[in-house]
């Protein structure tokens, strides 16, 4: 059965990969660099394949744009997401990604990134004085499948529900209201308290949930505030520091370990799967006036970004991958996930 899908995007998701530098600690145990950009979109393996990896493993991959362990945050931010981010002014929906197994810098590049942009964002408001613009903050955790707000003191899960019109919401989520650049500042601190009571209380690390930070903006001239609705705008950006993705491929033992594998499991490999189909639909489907089914039910990552992904939603994701000879697995794993998204 088809059904009619929407016009084909202007633009596929953009996958872009960051290589961090070698740490202390890779350094300390002599450990090597065998990854480079060798310019703006192709990362090469340097170290030299055998027959054997050969037939598996290319030793060059190509993305939208690639970025060096010299790269600075900011260009990431400028080159990678900021166009996609910037788009939720215009009232398009817009998800940034970091995807990258633990330790290999997806916290780093996310928290500057979300700061580039809601600075950026807040330069635009200035600049259009003649709309009017509300902003609002929430910020969530996924941990076993089960959603907590990061902006509460209460720390009971959130239920998922289906609006007609709005879509998946997640019920009694926070929505504070953004005053300015200051306020956003003492809300990523409490946000961050919270992440810590609750792995404090869970003795668990940051490696095993989703973080999303969401901005959502409303708009409209300003003569027609509160009269006319047809002038308004509104959307959504997420900000999405995933699971470390180790947490997609490594089986787990002991049981309760177990379940929480499957369920990381489920979301990062849900969104894989999602991501993947849209990627593949941007490129054959989509021209055909197909859309197939996209599993977005499947997991309360996907069910939470349903709206921000894909369809006239933008979307970028930033692979992150320590360059050593040590991590080659996982940084392969990385790779493949992104020519996927591709
Ligand atoms: P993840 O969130 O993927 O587990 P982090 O972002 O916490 O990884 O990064 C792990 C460590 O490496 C941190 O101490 C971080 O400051 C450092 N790091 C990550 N990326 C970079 C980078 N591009 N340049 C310098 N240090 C980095
Ligand atoms: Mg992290």
């Amino acid at each position: 059965e088809t059904v009619q899908g929407p016009s084909l995007p202007e633009e596929k998701i953009l996958v872009s990969v960051r290589l961090r530098p070698l740490n202390q600690k890779e350094i300390a145990r002599n450990d090597v660099c065998d990854w480079e950009c060798i310019n703006d979109d192709t990362i090469i393996y340097r170290n030299v394949l055998s027959v054997s990896e050969r037939s598996v493993y290319p030793n060059a991959y190509t993305f939208d744009r690639v970025f060096g362990c010299d790269s600075s945050t900011r260009q990431v931010y400028e080159e990678g997401a900021k166009e996609v981010a910037l788009s939720v002014v215009s009232g398009i929906n817009a998800s940034v990604f970091a995807y990258g197994q633990t330790s290999s810098g997806k916290t780093y590049t996310m928290s500057g990134i979300t700061e580039y942009a809601i600075a950026d964002i807040y330069n635009y408001i200035e600049r259009h004085k003649e709309r009017e613009f509300v902003l609002k903050f929430c910020a969530m955790e996924i941990y076993n499948e089960s959603v907590r707000d990061l902006l509460s003191a209460d720390s009971t899960p959130l239920r998922l529900l289906d609006d007609p019109e709005r879509g998946t919401i997640v019920e009694k989520l926070t929505e504070e209201p953004l005053r300015d650049w200051n306020h956003f500042q003492e809300l990523l601190a409490v946000c961050e308290a919270q992440r810590q009571i609750g792995e404090t209380a869970l003795n668990e690390t940051s490696s095993r949930s989703h973080q999303i930070l969401r901005l959502i903006i409303e708009s409209s001239t300003r003569e027609l505030l509160g009269k006319d609705n047809s002038s308004m705008l509104a959307a959504t950006v997420n900000f999405v520091d995933l699971a470390g993705s180790e947490r997609a491929s490594q089986s787990l033992s002991a049981g309760a370990r177990l379940k929480e594998g499957c369920h990381i499991n489920r979301s990062l490999l849900t969104l894989g799967t999602v991501v993947r189909k849209l990627s593949s639909f941007f490129l054959d489907e989509f021209s055909k006036g197909r859309t197939g089914h996209i599993p977005f039910r499947d997991s309360k990552l996907t069910r939470i970004l349903q709206s921000s992904l894909g369809g006239n939603a933008r979307t970028s994701i930033i692979c992150t991958m320590s360059p050593a000879r040590s991590h080659v697995e996982q940084s392969r794993n990385t790779l493949l996930f992104a020519s996927c998204a591709k």
